[in-house]
């Protein structure tokens, strides 16, 4: 915690992803305003022309990180930068890039885009050697992460609000499951549907199922997950172990090798 004595100084930074999280915060219509006038805003990736990176008090880092350019400049904003913030999902676990790692013809693909062994000299000075997509904790220490495939404005605002007054936000301790129970809604796994509501983060108020809509894991894992029990509904609703896997990495990064023993 620091005492605020000034406007604390913020940069909003982008790397691979649709660069949803930095439309998010643009489309804030009620709390735009606040945004820009609350902290000293130094650097907005999709809001500026391009500029150094400054020092900042707070780092919003979106995206994840697929070459050695954006390594390098990911470890100058974490030197730059008091505390680091992971905005959205493929900054907190990878994103559905992510799922990459795990495809045999993975390799194959980035030949074929940026040239053998990714020497591509067109694309080398543009954008440094491609590498295999990797959530922003890979390389750096992160100090929270805010996630969602986008940030959710309800979830950012009151976390962002704790940051620039000087406090430590807590991660929500309770998956979607406990907010779609507030909202009274059927649940899909008792109707025997597919619904990754209990391995996942909340923050998103229940959106999806509250519109009958499964939940697919966009705010990625919730760490308190019962990943074995989980599997095992899964598979009882009909879902192959394969679709399983994939389904569970789409959002949730390397959340399988990291929380199961054995082949997963
Ligand atoms: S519908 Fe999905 S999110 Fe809602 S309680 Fe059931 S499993 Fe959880
Ligand atoms: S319900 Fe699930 S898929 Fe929908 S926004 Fe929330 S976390 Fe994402």
């Amino acid at each position: 915690m620091w005492i605020r004595e000034k406007k604390p100084v913020v940069g909003v930074f982008g790397f691979s992803g649709c660069a949803g999280d930095q439309l998010a915060i643009l489309h804030m219509e009620d709390d735009l305003v606040d945004f820009f006038t609350s902290a000293d805003i130094k650097f907005f990736h999709m809001a500026q022309s391009h500029q150094e990176v400054p020092e900042v008090d707070i780092a919003l880092v979106e995206g994840s990180i697929n070459t050695s350019k954006q390594e390098n400049e990911l470890k100058e904003i974490r030197e730059k930068a008091k505390i680091v913030v992971s905005l959205g999902t493929c900054a907190c676990y990878g994103g559905i890039q992510y799922l990459g790692e795990n495809e045999t013809e993975f390799k194959e693909r980035m030949e074929y885009v940026y040239g053998k062994d990714g020497k591509n000299p067109e694309f080398l000075d543009l954008v440094g050697q491609p590498q295999a997509a990797e959530p922003i904790s890979k390389y750096i220490k992160v100090d929270i992460m805010i996630p969602g495939c986008p940030i959710a404005p309800e979830n950012f605002v009151p976390i962002y609000t704790k940051l620039i007054s000087g406090l430590f936000p807590q991660k929500y301790p309770y998956p979607v499951c406990v907010e779609c129970k507030y909202k009274d809604n059927d649940c899909f796994l008792l109707k025997g549907k597919y619904c990754l509501g209990p391995v996942t983060a909340a923050g998103c108020d229940a959106i999806c199922p509250s519109l009958e809509v499964s939940c697919v894991g966009c705010f990625g894992p919730y760490e308190g997950s019962n990943y074995p029990s989980m599997i095992e509904k899964l598979k009882e609703i009909g879902l192959t172990e394969e679709e399983i896997k994939r389904k569970l990495r789409m959002f949730g990064g390397d959340v399988l090798e990291k929380n199961l023993d054995g082949d997963n």
